[in-house]
């Protein structure tokens, strides 16, 4: 569908259609639309004063929690552009980001603010005060990247040196004038930083009208929704594309109420699940998994959820029968990525949907299957190849990157997306693996994903990572790192032969190597660069 307003637009919508009806819960406190709406005029106004204008990124490094919203949309409102940091980042990784995009005010979390003042062109540092909730944060509080654990709890309780108050800010301004400009649609609302699974996280420029469009195939994806009628739980952080969107920009356009977590707690969850109960829960495989098993010991009801969408990573087939068995609703696989604002696949929310594949592209969404080599070049029927995909939800490129835009962006608007997928008679596409972390063995081409697959099967085995690393002849030679279960009672020798009953010979690890935990990405991908360099520099 042609989408023509902004994403304020369908914050504005809500609040008319829906004013009374809550559409932020944490832990229990709760603004309703019609209060969203008036807090985001007077943070638009309190930024404005500040002197955000239009284009101008604003920096955003919180968890979730209903002022992330409202600063989320206050940034819009003025036409300017949003970006979301993990607050878990480490100093040099903030100062890469901010240095990249440079803006000049950041809403921050007030426990991170002496960690962000100065960083790249950053001038003013709002703080945003979560101390009401902090009996909850703490866990996550005591993560954070401040340099001595005691410092972390000295800056628990005193307030942020240099910074200004977010709450005072927004307190002392008045709403923002009704007819300051508005964004347009083509107007930049989000520089979308990458999940950095395969290398340093790239900004990727997402118009209001990819955010939009991207919202509105949501909505045609799923049949059923009732507008004003669903709660929506945020389990993933918001600083993440598939949690931002799915979560709150989706939430936004169907009035739904958007309860927020600051991170997957299971002790929260199945608190508010008695509290609130959920209906629409969009989240990665690991939680479906532990909420499952959780829900059946514990006896929770989770039936509820009419809705489970799972994305980011292969979603086991086993997965999908535990949550359905549990819950008698479907749990259902989709497929995207940054730079498609971010679903772009997805299978029928039906008795329809194919475990084990990601479905069928989107509403106006076109895609082809190609020679990595030469793109040009389409795969026969039934082949494995790169996907191409081309849509309204498809990134206008990286920013300040023209190569690395150029390198996935073909002048006939159609996206590389770098990740190697099959397709069966009836269109429905299976994610094989990404290019980048495809090993040359031999002359011959290892997915480490097939590999994983046949260690995981392995009595013993709970999560396995295959890398290609320098082979004694050249080239590269399969190698795993494995984590055992905790009564297992195999070895690497062991592991290695169990692998040889599903794989050909030379895709077979060379070496398998038993390791306590696999490093992760901020949304829980396995970071196989990581697991390459570690085994590296034990060699
Ligand atoms: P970076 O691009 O910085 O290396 P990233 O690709 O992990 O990080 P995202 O944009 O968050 O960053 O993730 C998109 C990628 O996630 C896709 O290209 C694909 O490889 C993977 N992915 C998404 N959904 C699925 C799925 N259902 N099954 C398998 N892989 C998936
Ligand atoms: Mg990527």
């Amino acid at each position: 569908a042609e989408q023509t307003g902004s994403l304020v637009d369908l914050l504005t919508d809500a609040a008319r259609r829906f004013g009374p009806r809550v559409a932020l819960d944490f832990f229990g406190a709760t603004t309703t639309y019609a209060e969203l709406d008036a807090q985001v005029a007077r943070a638009a106004e309190a930024l404005r004063r500040l002197g955000v204008q239009r284009g101008d990124r604003v920096a955003l490094v919180l968890p979730n929690c209903p002022q992330h919203v409202v600063a989320f949309y206050a940034v819009l409102r003025l036409g300017a552009v949003v970006v979301e940091h993990n607050p878990l980042y480490t100093a040099q990784e903030l100062e890469h980001q901010l240095t990249d995009h440079a803006a000049r005010v950041a809403v921050v979390w007030d426990k991170v603010a002496p960690l962000i003042r100065g960083r790249g062109s950053v001038e003013t540092v709002v703080a945003v005060d979560l101390s009401s909730a902090l009996p909850r944060l703490k866990r996550w509080a005591l993560r954070l990247p401040v340099p001595k654990a005691r410092a972390a709890r000295a800056a628990m309780t005193a307030p942020a040196p240099g910074a200004l108050s977010w709450a005072h800010l927004v307190d002392a301004a008045g709403p923002l004038a009704a007819d300051h400009p508005a964004p347009a649609a083509d107007d930049i609302a989000l520089l979308q930083y990458t999940g950095g699974t395969t290398g340093t996280p790239k900004g990727a420029i997402l118009s209001h009208r990819n955010l939009r469009a991207n919202a509105a195939q949501g909505r045609a994806w799923v049949p059923g929704l009732r507008d004003g009628e669903e709660t929506v739980y945020a389990v993933l952080p918001l600083f993440h594309a598939y949690g931002l969107t799915l979560c709150l920009t989706f939430s936004v356009s169907i009035g739904a109420t958007l309860v927020l977590f600051p991170r997957f707690d299971l002790d929260q969850v199945l608190d508010a699940v008695r509290r609130r109960p959920p209906t629409f829960l969009p989240a990665v495989p690991p939680i479906y998994e532990r909420l499952a098993t959780a829900a059946r010991k514990r006896g929770v009801d989770l039936t509820s959820v009419r809705y489970a969408i799972s994305g980011a990573m292969a979603l086991p087939p086993a997965t999908v029968e535990l949550w359905e068995s549990v819950t008698g609703g479907l749990l259902v696989e989709g497929y995207g990525m940054t730079e498609t604002s971010p679903i772009t696949l997805g299978n029928p929310v039906s008795p329809a949907r194919r475990p084990g594949t990601v479905g069928v592209p989107f509403p106006s969404t076109e895609i082809r299957i190609v020679d990595p080599e030469d793109p040009s070049r389409d795969r026969a029927p039934g082949e494995a190849g790169e996907l191409l995909v081309r849509g309204p939800q498809v990134f206008a490129g990286y920013w300040q990157r023209p190569e690395e835009t150029a390198a996935v962006l073909l002048p006939d608007g159609w996206l590389r997306t770098g990740d190697v997928v099959t397709m069966d008679p009836d269109g429905f596409v299976t994610v094989v693996d990404r290019i980048k972390e495809l090993i040359i063995t031999g002359g011959f081409n290892v997915y480490p994903s097939e590999v994983e697959d046949a260690l995981r099967r392995v009595p013993g085995v709970r999560d396995a990572a295959a890398v290609g690393l320098p082979g004694e002849r050249g080239g590269e030679e399969v190698v795993a790192a494995v984590v055992l279960d905790d009564d297992a009672s195999t070895d690497p020798e062991a592991v290695r032969a169990g692998c040889r009953q599903h794989l050909a010979g030379y895709k077979v690890p060379r070496q398998v190597v038993v390791v306590a935990d696999l490093p992760r990405s901020q949304i829980g991908k396995v970071l196989r660069r990581e697991v390459r360099d570690r085994l590296l520099a034990e060699r």
